[in-house]
C-alpha cells in the first residue's frame, strides 16, 4: 500500500501498548481511504551522517543525543524509558538494565557490522528485533587493515613523525627508516568472513602468500585462490603479518594472548581492526617491549578511548587509530540509510534488512511490532 500524509498532517494522541502515542492521519493513495498511524518514538544515541535521521524523522518522533562527549549511563537509561526503536552504536552496552528501562522497545539498530555491545539472548528473549549493518562496511574497513599494514611495514607515522620534528638531516641515508617488505610476504588472516576476505582480496594484488584461520571451514570460498587454511598456532607461527577479523565473544576473548604472541616471528607484526579484546593488550605491550615482536597496526583497543598513559603511546612501531575501520564518507552514508531502513522495516512489522536475531519473531511476531 502506498500511502501520503494528510495535509496538514492531524495530530491525535492514542494509548498504545502502554502509553500514549502521537498519531498522525494518513491517506492510501490507491483507495484515498484515511487510517491513524502511529509516529513510533526512537532515540539514537550518537549524530549519525545524512540521510539517517532524515529517514527515520519522516515517520518517527527521533531524539538525537548530540554530545561531544560518550552518552552518559544514566541518560541513556532515562532516555529509552518510553521509546519504541533504537539506534546505538558500539561504545553503548545495550545490556539487561537497558532493556529493563525500556518496556515499549520493540526494535535496536546498530550502526555496526559488530553486536558484542548488545544482550542479543536476552534482547530475543523478550521479541525485540536486532538490526546491524554486514556487508556495506566491508571494503571501507579491509582497505584501513591494508593501510595500517603497509604503514607499520614502512614505518610511515614514525617517519613523518621524524620529518616534522626536523630530524632530516642527509638527502638519502642508507640506513634509515629501514621497514618490513610488503610485497610477497606471508599474511595471515584470523577470521575469514567478509572482512576477512577483502584482506585477502587486497593482498593477491601484493603477491602474498595468504593463510588463514577460521574455525568455520566451510566459509572456505575462496576469492583470492592460493589462500591456505592453517590452524591457529602454524598460521601464526608461519606469518609476517598477522590481520585479526573476528567478531569479539566470550570465545575470541584474548583469542591472541602471551603464548600465541610467543609462536609469532620477532619480526612479525600484528594488526587488529576487530575488537581490542580479541587481544590481550598487556601480553602485546610485553612482547612489543621485549622485542618479541616487531610492530603493532590497531584500530581497536580493550578500553576505549584508548587511556593516555597506555604504554603504547611511547612505542615507535605501534600504529594507533582511533577505531576508524569503516569512517569513509561513503560507507558511513551507506550504514546510516541502513540502520534507517532496518529500524523502519522492524517498526513497519517488516524484517529488518540485516535481521540479527529472527528467533525474536518467535516471542513477539513482526505484525506485532506493526506501528507504521
Ligand atoms: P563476519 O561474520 O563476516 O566474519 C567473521 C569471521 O570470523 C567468521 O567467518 C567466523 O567464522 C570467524 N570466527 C569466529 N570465531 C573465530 C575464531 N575463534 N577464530 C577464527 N575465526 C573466527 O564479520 P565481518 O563483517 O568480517 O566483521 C568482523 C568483525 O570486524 C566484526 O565483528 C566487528 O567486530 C569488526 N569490525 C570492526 C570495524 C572497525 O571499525 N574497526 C569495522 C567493521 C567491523
Amino acid at each position: 500500500m502506498e500511502i501520503e500524509q494528510s495535509c496538514p498532517p492531524v495530530i491525535r494522541l492514542v494509548w498504545v501498548d502502554k502509553g500514549w502515542a502521537r498519531t498522525y492521519i494518513a491517506r492510501d493513495k490507491a483507495s484515498g481511504k484515511e487510517f491513524v498511524i502511529v509516529r513510533p518514538k526512537v532515540f539514537v544515541t550518537r549524530r549519525i551522517p545524512s540521510p539517517g535521521i532524515e529517514m527515520l524523522s519522516k515517520r518517527c518522533d527521533v531524539t538525537v543525543y548530540d554530545g561531544a562527549q560518550a552518552l552518559a549511563r544514566e541518560d541513556l537509561l532515562k532516555s529509552i524509558r518510553d521509546k519504541d526503536g533504537l539506534v546505538c552504536i558500539p561504545e553503548d552496552r545495550i545490556d539487561r538494565e537497558v532493556l529493563d528501562a525500556a518496556p515499549s522497545l520493540k526494535a535496536i539498530c546498530t550502526y555496526s557490522v559488530g553486536y558484542d555491545h548488545i544482550d542479543v539472548g536476552e534482547a530475543t528473549k523478550r521479541g525485540i528485533f536486532i538490526g546491524y549493518t554486514p556487508g556495506v562496511l566491508t571494503d571501507a574497513t579491509a582497505d584501513l587493515a591494508f593501510a595500517l599494514l603497509i604503514a607499520t611495514a614502512r614505518r610511515i607515522s614514525e617517519g613523518d613523525r621524524y620529518v616534522r620534528a626536523g630530524k632530516w638531516q642527509g638527502h638519502f641515508d642508507p640506513m634509515l627508516m629501514i621497514g618490513e617488505s610488503v610485497w610477497e610476504a606471508t599474511l595471515g588472516i584470523v577470521g575469514f568472513g567478509r572482512i576477512g576476505r577483502a584482506v585477502a582480496t587486497r593482498a593477491g594484488g601484493f603477491r602474498m602468500k595468504v593463510l588463514y584461520y577460521d574455525p568455520d571451514r566451510l566459509v572456505a570460498e575462496e576469492p583470492w585462490r592460493g589462500s591456505e587454511y592453517r590452524d591457529l598456532d602454524d598460521l601464526l607461527g608461519a606469518s609476517d603479518f598477522v590481520s585479526i577479523h573476528v567478531p569479539y565473544s566470550r570465545q575470541t576473548h584474548h583469542l591472541i594472548g602471551e603464548r600465541e604472541l610467543k609462536l609469532m616471528k620477532p619480526t612479525a607484526m600484528l594488526i587488529n581492526t576487530s575488537r581490542g579484546s580479541v587481544i590481550d593488550e598487556s601480553a602485546l605491550v610485553e612482547a612489543l617491549k621485549a622485542d618479541r615482536l616487531a610492530g603493532a597496526g590497531l584500530d581497536v583497543y580493550e578500553r576505549e578511548p584508548l587511556d593516555i598513559n597506555s604504554p603504547l603511546l611511547r612505542m615507535e612501531n605501534v600504529i594507533l587509530a582511533p577505531h576508524i575501520g569503516s569512517a569513509t564518507r561513503t560507507t558511513r552514508m551507506k550504514m546510516a540509510e541502513l540502520t534507517a531502513r532496518n529500524l523502519l522495516a522492524a517498526l513497519r512489522g517488516d524484517a529488518p534488512i540485516h535481521w540479527l536475531n529472527p528467533d525474536a519473531a518467535k516471542v513477539r511476531a513482526l505484525s506485532a511490532a506493526k506501528m507504521l
